[in-house]
């Protein structure tokens, strides 16, 4: 027997920012070598001429979980972690939603049984939509089992939390090591300017942009940050969509705040155009925040490359383009009554390797950060997120050159359409590992339900290297 369950042998490994020719030996579910060269192996694969790149770690995605409204996402964690793999993910981490009056044991009872058919090692953020003090009390039986983020909506009706409430959670947050993250759009903006358009008799798709100015989430990222500060709390806002935002942040972390944000491949290849559609085709871009324009997308490439964000994310919140999502209220609906949220989990990597490493806007080394390394250290995945000795053996192995149309329909999900429909890419995972196992190979997802594990996460500011 050799001292290798697997060698992944001849490709060039993203090994944080170094980009070298080495071979991977992995023992046990873990990398146990990283080498020029490695000799024998129970199984070899050969990478010659791919790229090695951490497993995807897609740390914004809905999965088998509500919407404010009430709507179930089309995925649940075998659809959608079946579609992770095929996109070059290792590793997942959902939300686990709280409606208003649950006891958090029974809302984290209810998600550990929706990840049990889990294909991949996953974890949870946990939404707080009535952070009361009973509430607050669960939190630190939680936070013993490894959910060390929070989420708060400040809009969207169900779930949204007022100011007093926020800064509750981030105060709590602050007492137990969590991170807070936020969906920061200003509610009473948002509800002026869908009054006023549906007065108007605006009720079709293409409106709903208009209805989330850019000053709605610029308003609200700013008010974050300040609560923010004045709880002493670290802060993640989500899917940054604008460059007013973007500039938001970068200037909070710039003067040393605790602040970080993403944004999300939608924001940086599709438009609100793509809202007006003949008919309501439109709804198939309904997503909040709303898709915004070229200029914006220039932008937010822009602070992707000056490092203004810790990840791209693809926000996956798969609603059919039937009753059972989009038209859960009906098809003769205006824009406000369009269930919110796009799928894209399985295209998040191969976007942004095609727009942004094969388009010559990224490096390698920045793939593998904004895809799996950055979020990994935010969010205190220890053993994951880098080709290193002693991490999870989560490896991606990528055909560069491996050029693709996407064609209609779902993408190994539960979705009857990609809004990335007619896109061509280039550069497409071929063979996912998880913890040291073939868990996708040659368009076949093998990994089964079940064969995920749960993993507990550090505190924020725990032992890992820091952010970059
Ligand atoms: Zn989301």
């Amino acid at each position: 027997m050799s001292a290798f369950d697997l060698v992944v042998h001849g490709g060039v490994v993203v090994a944080g920012e170094a980009v070298v020719q080495a071979d991977i030996g992995v023992a046990a579910g873990r990398i146990a070598a990283l080498a020029e060269r490695i000799e024998g192996g129970d199984r070899r694969i050969d990478a010659s001429g791919r790229i090695v790149l951490p497993g995807g770690i897609e740390t914004h995605c809905h999965i088998a979980q509500e919407s404010g409204a009430g709507v179930m996402t089309a995925d649940d964690y075998d659809t959608g972690s079946a579609a992770a793999l095929a996109g070059g993910h290792t590793c997942i981490v959902p939300f686990a939603a709280q409606r208003r009056g649950e006891r958090l044991a029974d809302v984290m009872a209810r998600y550990r049984r929706r990840a049990s058919v889990s294909r991949l090692d996953h974890s949870f953020h946990l939404i707080l939509s009535d952070p009361n003090e009973a509430v607050v009390a669960e939190l630190p039986e939680v936070f013993a089992a490894g959910v060390t983020s929070f989420k708060v909506f400040m809009t969207y009706e169900g779930v949204k939390v007022d100011d007093a409430q926020f800064l509750t959670v981030l105060q709590a947050a602050r007492a137990h090591g969590a991170i807070t993250m936020v969906h920061a759009e200003s509610d009473a903006m948002i509800r002026a300017a869908q009054a006023a358009l549906l007065a108007e008799g605006r009720t079709e798709p293409k409106w709903h942009a208009e209805a989330r100015p850019p000053a709605a989430e610029a308003e609200a990222i700013a008010r974050a940050i300040r609560l923010a500060a004045f709880a002493g709390a670290p802060l993640f806002v989500v899917h940054v969509s604008t460059e007013e935002g973007a500039a938001l942040v970068a200037a909070a972390a710039a003067a040393g705040a605790a602040v970080w944000g993403e944004t999300c491949t939608q924001y940086l290849v599709l438009t609100a155009d793509d809202l007006d559609r003949p008919g309501m085709e439109g709804a198939k871009y309904v997503c909040a925040p709303p898709l915004r324009n070229r200029a914006t997308q220039a932008a937010l490439w822009r602070h992707i490359t000056a490092g203004t964000f810790v990840c791209v994310t693809s926000d996956h919140a798969p609603y059919r383009f039937d009753e059972t999502g989009k038209f859960h209220a009906g098809r003769d609906i205006p824009f406000t009554a369009i269930a919110n949220g796009l799928p894209g989990i399985g295209l998040r990597l191969p976007i942004l390797f095609s727009e942004g490493v094969a388009a010559g806007r990224i490096g390698l080394a920045d793939f593998a950060r904004l895809t799996a390394g950055g979020p990994a250290r935010l969010f205190g995945i220890e053993r994951k997120g880098a080709i290193a000795p002693g991490m999870d053996a989560d490896l991606a192995i990528w055909d560069p050159e491996a050029a693709q149309v996407v064609p209609p329909g779902g993408w190994h999900d539960a979705m009857d359409y990609t809004p990335y429909e007619g896109m061509r890419l280039t550069g497409w995972p071929e063979t996912v590992i998880a913890r040291g196992r073939v868990a996708f190979d040659g368009g076949r997802v093998v990994a089964r339900p079940g064969d995920g594990r749960f993993v507990a996460r550090a505190p924020f500011g725990g032992p890992r290297t820091p952010v970059p």
